[in-house]
Order: C-alpha cells, then structure tokens, then sequence
C-alpha cells in the first residue's frame, strides 16, 4: 500500500507535490479540476484516503463525494451535468485513486460535446 501511495498521482496532489487548480478542501476531501477536461467545469472529487476502487475505501471518506460533486455543479450553473465513478480497467478508470467525476454538458452554443465514452 505505501509503494503504491508514494507514486499515485492523486496522493501526490493531496499532499501538493503536483500542483492542481483546486475547488474544494476538507480533512478527508479534496476536489480539483481535471487536467483534460470533456467540458468546460469538469471537476474531480476525491477522498484523501488512499484505495483503488470504491469497496477500498472507509465509508467515512465516502460521504463527502457526492455532496461535494453536487455543489459543483451547481457551482459552474449547468443543469445538466454527469456525475461517474469508475472501477477498474474495463470501467475506464484510469488512475488508481477513487475518484467522483462531475462533468458539466456544455452549452451547444459553445460547440462542445461530451466525449465520455459510455455516451
Ligand atoms: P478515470 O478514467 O475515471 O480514471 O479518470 C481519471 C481522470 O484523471 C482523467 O479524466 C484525467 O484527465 C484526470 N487526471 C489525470 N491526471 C491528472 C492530474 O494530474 N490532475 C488533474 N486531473 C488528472
């Protein structure tokens, strides 16, 4: 578990190693935009506590996610937006740190389209 910490690129953020436009901050919380977003606002949440997937994480670092995920959006004003959370290769997930997407739909005026691929 410490190896996999030491070069997790999220924990790496938690502890500012790597820097991040950060939104929002807790004891167990962070959350931060992502660096190659599908839509202007895409924002990532995360719990500070290090665990691959879901199931590896306490449930008291799981509690903020989704509160926090929701004042983002309502934050950037969409009102329509997706909320994900992907577990393992085959799910997508690509950094092996838990984390909650919200991703704000574009206004089509901006000419921007989701590329999430499930969509
Ligand atoms: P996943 O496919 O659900 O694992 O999504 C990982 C997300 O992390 C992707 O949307 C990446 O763009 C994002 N990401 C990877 N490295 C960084 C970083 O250093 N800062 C912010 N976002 C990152």
């Amino acid at each position: 578990m410490a190896s996999k910490m030491a070069s997790c690129i999220f924990c790496k953020i938690v502890k500012g190693d790597i820097p991040c436009f950060k939104l929002f901050e807790s004891e167990k919380t962070l959350a931060f935009l992502d660096i190659n977003p599908l839509s202007r606002g895409h924002a990532l949440v995360i719990p500070k506590y290090h665990g691959e997937k879901l199931t590896d994480i306490p449930d008291d670092s799981l509690v903020e996610l989704l509160p926090v995920a929701k004042k983002l959006a309502l934050a950037t004003g969409a009102t329509e937006y997706n909320i994900l959370q992907n577990n393992g290769r085959g799910a997508h997930q690509e950094v092996d740190h838990v984390h909650v997407h919200m991703i704000p739909k574009p206004n089509p005026e901006e000419g921007l389209g989701i590329r999430w691929p499930q969509q």
